[in-house]
């Protein structure tokens, strides 16, 4: 069995984060990435954002070229699902059969997307989007096609819908009554909601679908108040899991994904996990959670990096999400979840201001609509955790 100093499981942007976060202390120990997808480690934002507009063309969206790899010595496995993780003997097996011993393993398996458990939901042609090859057949049908229904109204749903809207007839079905009604405000939602409706996207609030079929190259899908929708594209964005398989048989603890402490190390002292899957100590919240954003996943990747070649380094960072729907984008860092109390202080309403998340008079979030480069501000009011009211926090943003 062939043995690294280093070892990483997962392509992602936590994975390719890692790397470099050991070069910086470390130029010489051996490293290898084991990756499900054949890609080099990319970026995902673009997916169903700027590859969509024509302002990234794929080749931009890989995080390092083969070149860094080979320059850095890091040995890449790609196309291999990691099936077997043994803590013990400190040995990772993968579906070909292979085993790699590892001093220092980095677990950044990110999430799965959840399925839809229907009759019908697992039809061939059914796009369970998250990937490159998601995005390549994608844009490759939507050359040919002329409608795709879309069933989610979180992220990737609301990103495809303003995405593909230019090339497809676009419905779009989720079960709450307004778009992103975990992280806006139900005034927003429908706001941002009546957007899409004006912009000739259907939307389909408060409904589910119950059933897919096919016939032809055509998709129907029944759903819960009695529509029948006609399409012939169907993209499914209804949420992920985190990759904790290999973890929870090895014995590590996990919960709501891979549990680590703030030096991003699990429950055994030579395993971290970074990214999408890890659930660590949110230090300026004082509470631990999980995120599943980019920002995350490229500062944890680093900070494990750096840790797994022996710093000890708290991860004490507050990482900030973005997203950007027709002409309203966002920055947001925080607790942004629209359960808690939200102020929002609009310099024009539901456009260009900021959305305050409070829990007990304190700020917990903070999204800032059409407004830029005040991360650092939201990011220390946040930290400060003083108590508030909406009154004095008119203006202090912007
Ligand atoms: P998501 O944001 O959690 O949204 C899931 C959506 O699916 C919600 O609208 C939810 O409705 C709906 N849903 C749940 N069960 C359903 C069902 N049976 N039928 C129809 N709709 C259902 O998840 P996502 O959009 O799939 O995104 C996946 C991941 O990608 C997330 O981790 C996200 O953070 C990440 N991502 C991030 C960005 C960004 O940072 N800008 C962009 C794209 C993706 P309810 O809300 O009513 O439950």
């Amino acid at each position: 069995m062939k043995k690294f100093d280093y070892v990483i499981v997962g392509g992602g942007l936590a994975g390719a984060s890692a790397i470099q976060g050991i070069r910086e202390r470390d130029t010489q120990g051996s490293i290898l990435l084991v990756g499900e997808e054949t890609h080099l480690p990319y970026d995902r934002p673009p997916l169903s954002k700027k590859l969509w507009f024509g302002k990234a063309r794929v080749e931009d969206i890989f995080i390092h070229d083969q070149r860094f790899y080979d320059e850095h010595g890091v040995s890449m496995v790609l196309g291999a699902r990691v099936e077997k993780l043994d803590a013990q003997e400190k040995s990772i097996t993968a579906a070909n059969g292979e085993s790699y011993g590892f001093g220092k393993l980095l677990l950044a398996t990110g999430t799965q997307p959840r399925r839809i458990a229907i009759p019908g939901g697992e039809l061939e042609g059914i796009c369970y989007y998250r990937t490159l090859d998601d995005y390549l057949r994608m844009k490759n049908e939507a050359k040919s096609r002329q409608s795709v229904l879309i069933v989610g109204g979180g992220f990737i749903g609301s990103e495809l819908a303003a995405a593909l809207n230019s090339s497809l007839e676009v419905a779009m079905i989720f079960p709450s009554a307004t778009l992103c009604r975990r992280v806006f405000p139900e005034k927003l939602g429908l706001a941002v909601q009546q957007h899409f409706q004006e912009r000739g996207i259907r939307v389909i609030p408060s409904d589910f679908p119950t059933a897919i079929s096919k016939s032809g190259d055509k998709f129907r899908t029944e759903t819960a108040s009695g529509k029948s929708l006609e399409s012939d594209l169907v993209i499914i964005g209804i949420g992920v899991d985190p990759s904790i398989g290999l973890a929870k048989e090895a014995g590590l603890e996990v919960g709501n994904g891979i549990v680590v402490n703030e030096y991003l190390e699990s429950s055994h002292p030579d395993i971290h996990a970074a990214g999408d899957n890890a659930f660590f100590p949110y230090l300026a919240l004082g509470h631990d959670m999980r995120i599943e954003h980019w920002d995350n996943a490229l500062s944890q990747g680093k900070l494990a990096g750096h840790n797994m070649a022996g710093a000890h380094e708290v991860f004490s960072y507050q990482p900030y999400f973005f997203s950007d729907l027709f002409e309203f984008g966002y920055e947001a860092t925080g607790e942004v979840d629209a359960r808690l109390e939200t102020f929002a202080d609009w310099q024009k309403e539901n456009h260009t201001g900021v959305i305050y998340y409070l829990r007990d008079e304190r700020v917990r979030g903070v999204m800032m609509c059409n407004v830029w480069d005040r991360l650092d501000v939201a990011r220390e009011l946040i930290r400060k955790n003083e108590r508030v009211t909406p009154e004095n926090l008119r203006g202090v943003i912007c």
